[in-house]
């Protein structure tokens, strides 16, 4: 701590201790104001055998990457903010269900306000739109291609070749048939390649990525639209990583063509974004919006439970899942309550740093001689590759090179530095007509600058990338 008090991120523990001890006194208070009762003695533990437990855990705990700190650049990993993750914990005294109002009256109002904050963050109306948290972007994805399925039960789906994995999975798991397209070389679904797919009739919904996982492209939203109404197929937007990113749509931080895409999403037929990617929550929070509410008809089921509030709707009953975690509407909420979805003030600052701390890196890597961009980033992914300080540009042994470098960083004893890698093929760095490609793929660095601190740090993460490569090259 600084003499001013000021906690370094370390210390955040500290802070999520106090709101979490304000929070459950609060909590105990309230149980405390019901007939007093005493646990069984089945569960009744005496305080050091909880305790032990506590420590031989946390002793397990430590066997993790540091993903708190901006060191780790490499995965999409950061803890949650400490509002949310006390407002987890505190809501988890309560332990609510999202599945019926029953389970968790407040947690349910909790989530139809953040759903409908979501929602106009996106451009959608409230009022005419269909919405709710799921587990992960994984079912919130699931459960937009069902939909999609139910409205054109004999086509399939278009998505970028380099689109999240889930797509083509779940499309097995649906039966419905999945056809990967080409991108550009910015990683980009090909418009003409899509054109050409949608021609063939095969397709009721395409999937436009925003922000994949692996580059942060962004597909072209704004010309998807119009391409996909032309041949009467859907469109679905998986921004499960880079939906927030709208919050920065009508300011600079974001390319011209970039800001495009995503101020059209609001045309969408439905959208996937992860609080727990890019809105400082735990994880457990996805969500999916549909723009036209009236697809909660599909949802519709006959369950033998009853509720005892059934006149309301609960959200059991326009979402795929049962049990879900009232605790993760409560943290949303509470996040968005210290930290509003507002490009000036909350979210919309955080992300422009960690936008800005992606930007930063590009100009370093730009103006080096040792490294290359993949692609100019769209959101705060970068990625890059070490080139060959004798001048060879096989992409053998530039993906050896990057390899080694990945692996000398990382396991640096002093001072480590955690990035991810990536296979890249063609038509990605077509930009580089003096790559030899002596075999498929190439290994690349990927970064994932997802934590404001990044901006602070980056010009010591190139620094160190740029001697590791040194270091190995020669
Ligand atoms: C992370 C991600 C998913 C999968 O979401 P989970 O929350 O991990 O289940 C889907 N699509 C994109 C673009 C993603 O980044």
């Amino acid at each position: 701590m600084t003499e001013s008090g000021e906690r370094t991120l370390a210390e955040t523990t500290d802070t999520i201790s106090e709101l979490i001890g304000h929070g459950l006194q609060a909590m105990g208070a309230w149980e405390t104001g019901w007939r007093p009762v005493w646990p069984d003695a089945t569960v009744a533990l005496d305080p050091v055998t909880m305790t032990e437990a506590i420590e031989a855990l946390t002793e397990r705990l430590t066997d993790n990457y540091p993903f708190f700190h901006p060191d780790y650049a490499a995965q999409m990993l950061m803890p949650p903010h400490p509002v949310a993750a006390a407002a987890y914990a505190i809501a988890q005294r309560i332990n609510p269900n999202a599945h019926a109002s029953d389970g968790g009256p407040a947690t349910t109002k909790l989530e139809i306000e953040v759903v409908d904050a979501l929602k106009t963050m996106f451009g959608y109306d409230p009022a005419t739109s269909l919405g709710h948290l799921t587990s992960s972007g994984t079912i919130a994805n699931l459960e937009a291609l069902w939909v999609s399925r139910e409205l054109h039960p004999d086509k399939g789906i278009a998505s970028s070749r380099l689109a999240h994995y889930t797509h083509s999975r779940m499309c097995q798991l649906l039966q419905m048939p999945a056809t990967a397209i080409e991108t550009d070389a910015c990683g980009r679904i090909d418009l003409d390649a899509l054109e050409a797919e949608l021609r063939s009739g095969r397709v009721g919904t395409v999937v436009a990525t925003v922000g994949s996982t692996g580059l942060g492209a962004v597909d072209r939203v704004d010309q998807i639209i119009p391409l996909a109404a032309r041949y009467g197929a859907r469109v679905h937007v998986d921004a499960a990583y880079g939906g927030y990113f709208v919050l920065l749509a009508d300011g600079d931080a974001l390319s011209p063509e970039t800001a495009r895409a995503y101020r059209a999403m609001r045309e969408a037929d439905s959208i996937v974004v992860d609080p727990h990617k890019r809105g400082l929550q735990p994880y457990g929070c996805g969500s999916v919006f549909f723009r036209d509410a009236s697809v909660g008809r599909f949802y519709k089921h006959d369950s033998p439970y009853t509720y005892f509030t059934s006149a309301e709707l609960h959200l059991g009953e326009i979402s795929l899942e049962c049990s879900r975690a009232g605790a993760a509407a409560a943290a949303l909420w509470t996040t968005m309550r210290a930290l509003p979805l507002d490009a000036g003030r909350g979210l919309g600052p955080i992300l422009a740093r960690t936008r800005a701390a992606a930007v930063r890196w590009a100009d370093l890597i730009r103006a080096s001689d040792r490294l290359g961009l993949v692609v100019e980033p769209e959101l705060d992914l970068v990625t890059f590759f070490a080139l060959p300080p004798d001048g060879d540009q096989r992409v053998s042994t530039i993906s050896v090179l990057t390899q080694r470098v990945f692996d000398d960083l990382m396991n640096a004893p002093d001072d480590p530095v955690y990035l991810a890698t990536l296979k890249v093929a063609p038509p990605l760095l077509s930009g580089m007509p003096d790559l030899i490609w002596d075999q498929p793929e190439a290994l690349v660095f990927r970064s994932v600058l997802m934590k404001p601190e990044h901006f602070e740090a980056v010009p010591g993460l190139h620094a160190r990338v740029e001697r590791g490569v040194l270091e190995v090259g020669s």
